[in-house]
């Protein structure tokens, strides 16, 4: 689930010392599952089903974009 993730609505708020794999400029709107078009606020995850994420945001389970 989300908490398992360790999700944060604002990745400026990601503990690096609790989350090792976090890198500064990760953010759902550059991850590779985020579903939402770019200058919107929130979008989906192919990882939160039915739900939104902020485009700010940030998991554990960021994967970077393709190309
Ligand atoms: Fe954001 Fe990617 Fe995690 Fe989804 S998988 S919450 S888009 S960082």
């Amino acid at each position: 689930g989300a908490q398992g993730l360790a999700y944060r609505a604002n990745a400026a708020q990601v503990d690096p010392a609790k989350n090792p794999s976090y890198q500064p400029g990760q953010t759902c709107a550059n991850c590779s599952l985020y579903a939402g078009n770019v200058g919107q606020a929130q979008g989906g995850c192919a990882l939160f089903y039915g739900k939104e994420v902020a485009a700010a945001g940030w998991c554990n389970a960021w994967e970077r974009k393709a190309g």
